[in-house]
């Protein structure tokens, strides 16, 4: 089609939405993005610092709250946007755990602004919506809460949330199918599994054991280690994201994810052999960070008391993805892993710089009581 599409990227200097800016800019040289982030704790301004920079800019970016009707409509009158892709959130479970508030405020609240102002927006008629728009909201598996040792979520599951914060993105979703049914906003829901990989908040398990290691920390684990989670590389999640916005049907939730079921005690026991092997060959890194390789061993991990309402297994069945977006996953987890430690080696100065001030006290109050 001869119109350039145009995204509105809200939360996208965080992990995900910051890999998927660039994934985009990258595919589609000629499409405009738009990013929206408040740039909070995990919002990260340097994670698309290359990409606003460009000349020939295709990215701008607003700093701003998906919960300010005022800018998220002026930024619909002043861009003709084509899809709505929010990763805005709050995303971490154990800061839902010690307050909810910010989490409804943001996962519920300020989708409901951005649905709410996308209906006025997009609407041409009678509920009728101008050609090709989308909103997409990237939800998680977590709304469908736990698993036993059999089985998996398909798009049928029952939502079953458990903690604050899949309660607050559980909520989401149904408001944002109740948009579709009642007012016919041609949505999509997607429910990925864990991501990994580049620019992730180092309080999330895997870039957190990472950071622990290069500076000689202990890596704390929570309960017996056995809960399991499906991995899936970062830039895959980024892919199928892509392919649900051109080809997914409005209405319709995806569950994305690559049937890789994995415990926390093997993810942190690859990551110590895993980054043994990467200190092995680049031994400019053992200088660097004055570790000594045979210090980097199954000893530091450390047990600590389990989160509550931990829930024990998620794996994902991805054929509906599969079947109807055509969307597989690209990158084995041996590959990824290896690709994530790499990152976070070469980077390592972006991890210095978010780790300073209030990570530290954040640091301190989850792991030092316990
Ligand atoms: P993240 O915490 O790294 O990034 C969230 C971003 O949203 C940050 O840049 C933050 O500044 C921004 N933000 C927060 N509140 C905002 C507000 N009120 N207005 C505007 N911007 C705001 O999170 P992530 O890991 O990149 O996750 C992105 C989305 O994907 C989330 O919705 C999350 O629920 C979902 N998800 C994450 C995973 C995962 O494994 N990380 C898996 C499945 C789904």
């Amino acid at each position: 089609d001869i119109k350039v599409k145009t995204y509105l990227v809200t939360g996208g200097a965080g992990f995900i939405g910051s890999n998927f800016i660039k994934y985009i800019l990258k595919k589609y040289p000629e499409r405009k993005v738009i990013c929206l982030d408040k740039l909070t704790y995990a919002g990260n301004l340097a994670n698309i610092e290359v990409e606003i920079n460009n000349p020939a800019q295709k990215l701008s970016f607003i700093k701003g709250d998906i919960n300010n009707k005022d800018l998220v409509e002026y930024l619909f009158e002043t861009n003709d946007i084509t899809y709505i892709v929010n990763f805005a959130a709050e995303s971490h479970v154990d800061r839902s755990i010690e307050d909810a508030e910010i989490f409804l405020k943001t996962n519920v609240l300020g989708v409901q602004n951005l649905l709410n102002i996308a209906k006025d927006k997009w609407e041409i008629g009678e509920r009728e919506y101008k050609n090709d728009v989308k909103f997409l909201q990237v939800s998680t598996d977590e709304v469908y809460g736990s698993l036993g040792k059999e089985g998996y979520f398909t798009e049928e599951t029952n939502i079953q949330p458990n903690s604050p914060y899949s309660a607050s993105k559980a909520s989401a979703d149904m408001m944002v199918r109740a948009f579709n049914k009642t007012y016919g906003l041609p949505t999509l829901i997607t429910r990925c599994s864990n991501n990994y990989g580049p620019y992730q908040f180092p309080e999330k398990l895997i870039p957190l054991m990472i950071n622990n290691i290069l500076s000689g920390k202990k890596l704390p684990i929570y309960g017996d280690g056995l809960n399991i989670r499906d991995w899936l590389y970062v830039r895959d999640h980024c892919q199928a994201i892509d392919m649900i916005l051109e080809k997914g049907k409005p209405g319709e939730t995806y569950n994305i994810g690559g049937h890789n079921e994995k415990t926390n005690l093997d993810i942190v026991e690859t990551i110590i052999r895993k980054l043994k092997d990467i200190l092995r060959e680049k031994n400019e890194y053992l200088k660097k960070f004055s570790l000594e390789l045979d210090n980097i061993n199954y000893d530091l991990i450390n047990f600590i008391e389990d989160r509550p309402g931990h829930d024990k297994r998620y794996a994902i069945d991805p054929d509906k993805v599969k079947s109807e977006i055509g969307w597989e996953p690209t990158i084995k987890f041996d590959e990824g892993i290896v690709a994530t430690i790499s990152w976070y080696l070469d980077n390592y100065n972006w991890l210095k710089n978010i780790t300073s001030g209030d990570y530290i006290n954040y640091y301190n109050n989850m792991y030092s009581k316990k």
